[in-house]
């Protein structure tokens, strides 16, 4: 998946991420061991969408004293989920990671040609699903909409070559 800085402004939280796992973690009585630490660091150093083989990437390598193993990594992710400060979503059948805690919603549009994923708000698709929910006696909690297709940039590029020829 491209790397793709997210568009939308951060909001201001009274708690940082690090501050609001740390209470998830009391509140279940989990420990901040070295490990999450260190996943917590680099995942909220930047802001972006990714999945768990571009985490590890970027991680210490094995031997070092922050090595994180793979499965710790995958655990540690379902902790943010849980802890709210990350949302996961599946993009052709792969995981991938988003900032939930102190960022606006916001839906994905999904370019199947290079796979990055522009982020978009409209208020329009908010009003609608209310509709829907209410036609249906339903209370939304949340909602995952991604649209698939082709980027503005994959479009022209594609355009510049010559097609092949489609089979029946
Ligand atoms: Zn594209
Ligand atoms: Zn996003």
């Amino acid at each position: 998946m491209e790397h793709e800085p997210t568009s939308l402004q951060r909001m201001k939280t009274a708690a940082s991420p690090e501050q609001r796992f740390h209470e998830y973690l009391q509140s279940r009585g989990m420990r901040s061991t070295r490990q999450r630490q260190v996943l917590l660091e680099q995942v909220f150093a930047e802001h972006d969408h990714f999945d768990a083989d571009q985490l590890i990437e970027k991680l210490p390598r094995r031997g070092s004293t922050d090595y994180v193993s793979r499965p710790t990594v995958y655990r540690t992710l379902g902790e943010f989920v849980d802890a709210g400060l990350l949302k996961k979503f599946e993009v052709d059948g792969r995981s991938v990671y988003d900032f939930d805690y102190g960022y606006p919603d916001h839906d994905h549009l999904h370019c199947q040609t290079c796979d990055r994923l522009i982020e978009f708000q409209a208020d329009g698709l908010e009003q609608v699903l209310r509709q829907v929910a209410e036609q249906h006696g339903f209370r939304i909690k949340s909602h995952t909409l991604i649209v698939d297709g082709i980027c503005e940039e994959c479009f022209k590029a594609r355009r510049r070559v010559p097609q092949r020829v489609d089979r029946i």
